[in-house]
């Protein structure tokens, strides 16, 4: 679609209403294949800042946590299998406890994660959280969001509308573009805890990792500042996990779902 299509669409009142009514309702403009070529995008952007995004070449760790990711995708709630990466990149940087995805699957985990889970369940929760966010799209979603959004103002301003591509070509918006609504954080929570069911790992991982944060967060560690400053509360995911639970009747974990000598054995070989 060039410009001057674009532009006459939206100056259609019919189409802007359509398109507010979209975003409410999660509209995505964007195709899946347009998922899949973004995600690629954004890969190669991150395996070229390795200033940034300094590489952790431990092979033996990374295909520890691509196992799991391979485990979590065989769900039969996971509908982008074979069609999205769903490929894992490990980040050196003990300081930082986080994971993120891109459009079409590429995870990236942080060591600072590996090095605060305390076992599989954990880590699972917080990998199954990840790919949800893929699964749902979530970033291109916001992108669809924000191109109608600044389309919408430009018209207001009498300025010229941009381009879906254009936007989507400019590398810079979209690592901007991956940051999630309270609701996208919230809504992947409870796909990850689906995803979990169908594997071996307690489904409620990710609530003992808020938990953690949590009792961090009373010592007084100032550790996850930026990090709760752009996420929704942890007391607020740990309550929606709760209740999730209590909905599947989740049983408490056992060291058999917890896995955690697995775990430590894996933490062994990162010294
Ligand atoms: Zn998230």
């Amino acid at each position: 679609m060039d410009g001057t299509a674009m532009r006459n669409k939206f100056f259609n009142p019919v189409y802007l209403l359509i398109s507010l009514i979209g975003i409410a309702c999660g509209a995505n403009f964007y195709t899946i294949q347009q998922d899949r070529q973004l995600g690629d995008d954004i890969d190669r952007e991150i395996k070229a800042a390795p200033k940034e995004y300094p590489p952790y070449n431990n092979e033996q760790v990374r295909s520890y946590v691509q196992n799991i990711v391979n485990t979590i995708v065989r769900s039969p709630e996971v509908k982008y299998k074979g069609t999205f990466a769903y490929k894992v990149t490990m980040i050196n940087d003990d300081r930082t406890v986080n994971a993120f995805a891109t459009p079409g699957g590429y995870i990236y985990v942080y060591t600072g994660l590996l090095r605060f889970c305390e076992n599989e369940a954990m880590l699972a929760g917080v990998l199954a959280h990840e790919i949800a966010h893929a699964e749902e799209r979530h970033g291109t979603e916001h992108m669809t969001r924000d191109n109608i959004a600044s389309t919408g103002l430009s018209i207001a301003l009498g300025s010229n509308p941009s381009e879906v591509a254009k936007i989507a070509a400019s590398s810079a918006n979209l690592l901007a573009s991956l940051a999630n609504s309270r609701e996208d954080e919230l809504e992947a929570d409870t796909k990850g805890f689906t995803y979990l069911r169908s594997t071996s790992w307690w489904p409620g991982g990710i609530k003992l990792f808020f938990q953690k944060m949590l009792d961090q967060q009373k010592r007084g560690t100032a550790f996850f500042e930026a990090w709760l400053s752009t996420h929704p509360a942890p007391e607020d995911r740990v309550a929606n996990m709760e209740k999730l639970m209590k909905e599947n009747q989740t049983p408490a974990p056992t060291e058999d779902n917890l896995m955690t000598s697995n775990y430590r054995s894996m933490l062994r070989s990162m010294r």
